[in-house]
């Protein structure tokens, strides 16, 4: 297969906004793809060479790509960086030199080649590989032709910018593999409990949707995490569930799910997919002394913890964790305690369909806790005031508040869903006048006055999954200090475009606009609607949408969440009708 049809597919995506027909034309591709090629082509559709999980990193800083593109076009490399800098991207102005220097080269580069060159980018190592990743991102250039040099590049930079996600590629999957919508579950299901949309797709051409059912959850592969709905009210948490719960303190930290698998190595991984067993190996070797069963999935929350004195410390303290360098200090300064609540494989089993009591029993079964080694402090409740009070001793003991957790015999884990089987229940709730919420930026205002030079204000977003969309839902400026704002601009640079992304519904104009990527959390008194902002757009009314109003920032950095971990618009639907319930002085 050529490497060119998946470029004319990638230009054809890039200029489609309708969800149907990115689904249609990247179906397109799909069909045109020999079936070994298809988990490759799946990656490569995702901006990636292999699934996300396994973290391989073509780590290839732009100075180096920009003196590719100089050899492949015997330009300088200073009249490249001029170029990049004119078009705001490395890929089309690679493809705009190119088609200067290379204008009738005929495509040759086929697709497991350059899949093949990507991988050796990739594992590239030590002290000559920065020459050698440039000879080998050189040959592909040398051979590619413009369009081709715009995606390669593209890719090498992490910026594919197509305007789709994995929902999408699921969506034309299931299409033109499964035979349809009918399919689309079943693949979905595997890619939560695999992450690995390649495993999926593989499956489903070899075995059709029967084999992707199949798919089990295994040790080395992260499940995507189960999510919590939120709740304000003791009494309404209670019917939701079924007039009893499991009251569990929610630990105020990182989400993590460690793996050990049958090697003995233990691996970590982020709700994000990220490796972070090198960040944490003070984690990793609790594990090795507390986890009994010699292959397990293990999940909890990693929290900054002072043992002697059972003082759980605030989540600040354990994103200082979260760094490449200066480990060991960081290991001896902050230290951690791992608070588990799950627990997902043990000893060749798939616990996932096995009801939430008996998971919780298999994973006391399976621990032996130690000072820094713990369960997730859990009461069983049946009354508004024993919630109540499991509430105030959980934030008296220093969490956020509690995740409430049915304990019907249907409570399997739901890989990747916030369904009502979890409800949280937090301090911030009782504090404020509303709930904080997790919005991606995708845009920003210059600032005037005392902001000259920065931004003023910035446009958020709340994913819509059925659509793959990020829709607006407000503009904040408050609650930055000097030093966010200060920060702002190298955040958000790499995310720039001259032009609002496809994956963006917005109805204004800011001064930039972003890929959605960065993740904040933001406090708001109220929701309203709106005909400017376009969350949840026409369900509440007719042409409105809903509208934060009197929204601040934090503080908090949502690094640990993807632009698609952002809280939902059908969260903001529910916050919404929530509110209208309520007396409006609560
Ligand atoms: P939040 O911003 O409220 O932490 P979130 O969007 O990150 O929420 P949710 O699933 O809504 O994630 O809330 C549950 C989160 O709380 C989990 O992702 C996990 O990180 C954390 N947590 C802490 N203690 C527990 C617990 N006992 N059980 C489940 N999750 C817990």
């Amino acid at each position: 297969m050529e490497y060119r049809t998946v470029a004319e597919a990638y230009r054809d995506l890039e200029q489609t906004s309708s969800r149907l027909a990115l689904i249609d034309r990247l179906g397109e591709l799909l069909a045109a793809t020999p079936a070994t090629l298809l988990p490759t082509v799946c990656y490569l559709c995702q901006g990636l060479i292999a699934p996300q999980f396994a973290g391989v990193d073509l780590g290839l800083a732009e100075k180096l790509a920009v003196r590719a593109v100089a050899t492949a076009t015997g330009i300088s490399p200073g009249q490249v960086t001029g170029s990049v800098q004119e078009t705001g991207d490395l890929g089309l102005a690679a493809e705009q030199l190119m088609s200067a220097t290379a204008a009738g080269r005929a495509a040759s580069l086929q697709v497991s080649a350059v899949a093949a060159t990507l991988r050796q980018i990739a594992d590239a190592e030590g002290p000559r590989s920065q020459g050698r990743k440039l000879d080998l991102l050189g040959g592909l250039l040398a051979r590619a032709t413009p369009l081709e040099a715009r995606y390669l590049l593209r890719l090498i930079s992490g910026e594919l910018r197509l305007g789709i996600g994995t929902p999408t590629i699921l969506d034309a999957l299931a299409q033109v593999h499964g035979g349809g919508r009918a399919a689309r579950p079943a693949l979905e299901r595997a890619y939560n409990i695999c992450c690995d949309l390649g495993q999926v797709a593989s499956a489903l051409v070899s075995g059709g949707v029967v084999a992707v059912e199949q798919i089990r959850v295994r040790p080395g592969n992260p499940v995507r995490a189960m999510l919590a709905q939120r709740l304000s009210d003791a009494d309404e948490i209670l019917v939701k569930l079924g007039g009893r719960c499991a009251a569990e303190y929610k630990y105020d930290g990182v989400r993590i799910q460690a793996h050990r698998t049958a090697d003995g190595a233990i691996e970590l991984f982020t709700r994000r997919l990220e490796r972070v067993s090198a960040q944490f190996p003070d984690v990793v070797a609790l594990l090795a002394a507390g986890l009994g069963p010699a292959e397990a999935i293990v999940e909890g929350e990693v929290v900054a913890y002072d043992a002697a004195a059972g003082e759980l410390r605030p989540f600040g303290e354990v994103m200082t964790r979260r760094r490449k360098h200066g480990i060991d200090i960081a290991v001896r300064d902050v230290p951690v305690g791992l608070f588990c609540f799950e627990l997902l494989f043990a000893d060749g089993q798939d616990l996932t369909q096995l009801p939430y009591p008996q998971r919780r029993a298999r994973l006391a079964g399976a621990v032996t806790v130690s000072a820094q080694l713990r369960l997730a402090t859990a009461t069983e409740v049946t009354n508004a005031a024993a919630l109540e009070a499991a509430f105030g001793q959980a934030v008296a003991d220093g969490c956020e508040g509690l995740v409430c957790k049915s304990v019907s015999p249907d409570t399997g884990y739901r890989a990747g869903a916030r369904g009502w089987l979890w409800i949280k229940l937090k301090r911030d709730y009782r504090t404020e006048l509303s709930d904080t919420v997790d919005l991606a930026v995708v845009g920003a205002f210059a600032g005037r006055g005392r902001r000259v030079g920065v931004y003023g204000a910035l446009l958020l977003a709340a994913y819509d999954p059925d659509a793959d969309v990020f829709r607006t839902v407000t503009k904040c400026g408050a609650g930055f200090t000097d030093a966010d704002l200060a920060a702002l601009p190298a955040r958000l640079a790499p995310l720039a475009r001259p032009d609002k992304p496809a994956t963006v519904d917005a109805r204004q104009q800011p001064d930039v606009w972003f890929e959605p990527g960065l993740v904040l959390e933001i406090l708001s008194a109220e929701l309203t609607l709106s005909p400017t902002y376009t969350a949840a757009w026409g369900e509440i009314k007719e042409n409105a949408g809903l509208a934060m109003r009197f929204p601040r920032f934090t503080g908090r950095w949502r690094d640990d969440k993807s632009a698609r971990d952002a809280s939902t618009t059908r969260e903001l639907t529910e916050l919404y009708r929530t509110a209208q319930r309520k007396p409006a002085s609560t």
